[in-house]
């Protein structure tokens, strides 16, 4: 124990060099670049894209110190005091700069640079704050930047943030310890963060709120060095509380007395350093652990190594981003300015929606959506044709009780003078349009499928392809719709034609017709034969129809052979009806939707949408609010990267041309 203890303090040693004029020299060539191109990201605020740099992070339990550790280093006086102070993240830029006599103090926020003095700090920052976080005493996550310029102090850029209060003072609100813990943990919770946590040598280490957190975000302490205050007023146990280390703090333990009262900065560092050179249990601490300065030279030593070891990563990080948000703005649609671009625009999606239609509807090419069965629209459209002409009964529907009273009965209403083997024409022309009359709702229900699903194909299309215009979606809608009722309209008056000339008359010139007909008649004189003589069996088989009783026609004698002649002839014209019901409206169908894919589209949406006074296209000239809003984020963050990365790169090739 004792020898690690003595190993630790002898690292300590070795990593803090004295700060000599060599030392400030290179540091000056090497490091202050590096520091001044992370400040410039910072000040470009780069964060907002999401990439983090490194940082050094002041966080530390209500008036632990770290105001006050802050003014050391800074060698100024800050807002400090009872109640919370720091209410808004306050990063302050220390730049050490020889030439300048008086120090120059600027407050940078929202868009305002405020120079100010050292007499006037507190009440600047604290107008800043009132402005950013209100006047009470609520918090706010937005930074302010302090930047100090003066001969002597560290180059550091340190955050400071608001201290972790458990108990909301008067007038806090009452979520407070969330909110503060909320912006504690944004700030340390990145990678690149150096954990400056601030301690109280009043008080039992592992209590501390503070600690609490940096351990959920940093468990091993890797990133997190201590710094212990009130040194002057905590004396008794110290030593042993910083060598015991319960609360795994990677970076080490740094002891310091800040200034106390009225003190002036100088004041405060000569009795910081006579305390822990003469006070009997102080000076016992190791001297590479104690002190302001110590602070400094270790803050400046972990920041410049933060920074080399982060740098590349962050390049790397710049350039993806930017890369990404480049082509996500490519790929955002063209803003259109005038008419013209609008009409060449409508015609580049005319085109487009008609390519993807013929492929789906006409020539049954899937290759833009392999996956997607109900786009492919020839095989879907095939489907519907097959169930169709299934639906269609293959053999004339008769339904009678008994065979061949539907006919008898008709037979008899059409009744005539004429010869009695004379099958009258009426009687034929009345059962066949009772027969077709049975399946006229068929072709109509197909009708309705058909152009439902084209429409919804063609919607699909026209969606599809003007993604980026939302604007004219409802007017290409409506176009669609008009189409689509457009089309049914049409194929139902062809329907309604289609069967007014089924009952015009019956022909056709159909060989199969003349042979099915004799076919069945084969049977007729074992029917006639079955009528007549009263001796044979009234149960009777037929080709067609199967087994038949015909006792009930002998009463009908003559009117039972008609009745038989003619339903030998509707059965097998029925056959032809069909057939002409098949494939005539499938060629309707498929004749229709090439015309509406070819031509009838772009009529009805140039109408819509150039139609009257060109409004539908005046309407793709106005923007969406959201594209707008996105295209305008991604020009912001685009600008903001490039300017970054010209940062970076700067820095890149001072530190390549100095090795060389
Ligand atoms: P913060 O809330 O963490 O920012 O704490 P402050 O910096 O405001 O300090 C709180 C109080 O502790 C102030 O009154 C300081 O003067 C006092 N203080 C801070 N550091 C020291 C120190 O090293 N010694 C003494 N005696 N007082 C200190
Ligand atoms: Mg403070």
């Amino acid at each position: 124990m004792a020898k690690a203890d003595a190993e630790k303090k002898l690292r300590v040693k070795e990593e803090v060099p004295k700060f000599d004029t060599a030392l400030a020299a290179s540091y000056n060539d090497h490091i202050r670049p590096l520091l001044d191109a992370v400040d410039r990201l910072r000040h470009l605020k780069v964060m907002q894209e999401g990439i983090q740099i490194p940082t050094i992070v002041v966080v530390g339990d209500q008036s632990s110190g770290k105001s006050s550790v802050l003014e050391s280093l800074a060698g100024i006086s800050l807002p400090r005091g009872q109640g919370i102070c720091t209410r808004v993240p306050l990063v302050m830029r220390l730049q050490n700069d020889p030439s300048v006599v008086e120090p120059q103090l600027i407050l940078e926020y929202r868009d305002k640079n405020v120079t100010t003095t050292e007499a006037g700090i507190t009440a600047a920052i604290r107008v800043a704050t009132d402005e950013m976080a209100g006047d009470g005493k609520g918090i706010s996550n937005t930074p302010l930047t302090l930047v100090v310029k003066k001969n002597g102090v560290p180059d550091l850029t340190m955050v400071d943030l608001p201290g972790i209060t458990r108990v909301p003072v008067h007038g806090q609100p009452d979520n407070i310890y969330e909110q503060i813990s909320s912006i504690i943990m944004e700030y340390i919770t990145p990678k690149e963060s150096i954990i400056l946590n601030v301690l109280s040598a009043t008080v039992d280490f592992p209590t501390c709120e503070s600690i609490r957190m940096s351990q959920q975000v940093d468990r091993n302490g890797e990133r997190t060095l201590a710094v212990v205050t009130k040194a002057d007023k905590a004396p008794e146990g110290l030593l042993e509380k910083v060598t015991a280390d319960d609360v795994n703090i990677g970076l080490g333990y740094v002891c310091v007395r800040n200034r106390v009262g009225d003190e002036s900065y100088e004041q405060a560092r000569a009795e910081e350093s006579c305390l822990f050179e003469t006070h009997p249990l102080l000076s016992q601490i190791d001297k590479s652990i104690v002190g302001i300065p110590v602070l400094a030279q270790r803050l400046m030593q972990i920041q410049a190594s933060s920074i080399s070891k982060c740098l590349p990563d962050i390049v790397k990080k710049i350039t993806d981003k930017l890369n990404q948000n480049v082509s996500e703005l490519n790929d955002m649609p063209q803003n259109l300015s005038t008419v013209a671009d609008a009409v060449r625009v409508f015609i580049r999606i005319l085109k487009l929606v008609r390519d993807s239609l013929e492929k789906l509807l006409i020539r049954g090419e899937f290759e833009e959506f392999p996956d997607d069965l109900e786009l492919h629209g020839t095989a879907r459209i095939a489907e519907m044709l097959h169930k169709y002409s299934t639906r269609l009964p293959s053999s004339c529907p008769f339904n009678d009780e008994l065979f061949l009273m539907e006919e008898i009965r008709i037979l008899e209403e059409t009744n005539g003078i004429r010869l009695p083997n004379f099958l009258p024409r009426s009687a034929f022309l009345t059962i066949l349009r009772k027969k077709v009359d049975k399946i006229s709702e068929m072709p109509r229900e197909l009708v309705t499928d058909v152009w439902g699903y084209v429409e919804g194909v063609v919607t699909q299309m026209l969606l599809k392809h003007s993604q980026n215009y939302p604007q004219m979606q409802s007017s290409s809608r409506r176009a669609v719709r008009n189409l689509i009722e457009k089309m049914r309209s049409r194929s139902n008056k062809f329907v309604d034609e289609m069967i007014a000339m089924e009952l015009v008359a019956d022909y056709t010139s159909n060989p199969d017709y003349m042979k099915t007909w004799t076919g069945l008649m084969e049977d007729q004189n074992k029917f006639l034969l079955a009528i007549e003589d009263h001796e044979m069996p009234t149960a009777l088989k037929l080709k067609e129809f199967g087994e038949v009783q015909v006792g009930h026609l002998r009463q009908f004698a003559k009117l039972a052979e008609q009745a038989f002649d003619m339903r030998m002839r509707m059965s097998a014209y029925w056959r032809t009806i069909v057939l002409r019901m098949v494939d005539g409206l499938a060629l309707h169908v498929l004749y229709n939707i090439k015309c509406l894919v070819e031509t009838e589209m772009e009529t009805e949406l140039v109408n819509e949408l150039v139609g009257p006074g060109m409004t539908g296209i005046e309407r793709m000239l106005e923007e969406s609010p959201s594209t707008a809003g996105k295209r305008e984020r991604l020009q912001k963050s685009i600008k903001l990267l490039k300017q970054s990365k010209d940062v970076v790169a700067n820095i890149i090739d001072r530190i390549t041309t100095g090795i060389k």
